[in-house]
């Protein structure tokens, strides 16, 4: 079944996605982004995915318990109001039980706007501390990435865009 393109972006009034449709009933999407983001020329590797985790944890998250791997997951699907995954997986290692924290990101991300990228990074760091998507949540994402919120409404709608464009393609019904 084909994903309603606005699912994207449940949550947001009605006022925004009527802009929305606007945009996609006068093709104005692709453009948008163009203008304001850089797709980077090449996919990002697991390492290198660790490594900004660790930099923005190190500078906005110092306090928080270390990360034990940040990943890209090639079998993460993207779903509504889940951009990644985080968990915190327990295990008994040495006789003591070690929270194992743990950041997966859909694999799809591996190639975005930086922009995008550290705004996914710190969405999944803020619910290191955060768990809910509440006011705390967004303040501790905005305090990190000031623009957070236009990043992940522009976000979405490269989701939106890449899901038409696919549809036009005539490509495989998009995930
Ligand atoms: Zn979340």
């Amino acid at each position: 079944m084909e994903r309603e393109p606005l699912s994207y972006l449940g949550g947001y009034s009605e006022a925004v996605l009527e802009r929305v449709r606007g945009w996609i009933a006068r093709d104005e999407l692709g453009a948008y982004l163009a203008e304001r983001y850089t797709v980077p020329d090449r996919v990002l590797s697991n390492r290198e995915l660790y490594d900004a985790a660790q930099e923005l944890k190190r500078r906005h998250l110092r306090s928080s318990p270390p990360l034990s791997k940040v990943v890209f997951d090639p079998k993460l699907q993207v779903i509504e109001n889940a951009l990644g995954l985080h968990s915190s997986v327990s295990r008994v290692h040495g006789g003591r039980l070690v929270a194992k924290r743990e950041i997966r990101i859909a694999r799809l991300f591996e190639r975005v706007p930086e922009e995008f990228l550290r705004m996914i990074l710190v969405h999944e760091l803020a619910h290191l501390r955060e768990p809910d998507h509440d006011r705390a949540f967004y303040a501790l994402c905005r305090h990190m990435e000031p623009d957070y919120e236009q990043y992940e409404f522009d976000l979405r709608l490269s989701l939106i865009q890449r899901d038409l464009e696919r549809r036009r393609a005539g490509g495989p019904a998009p995930d």
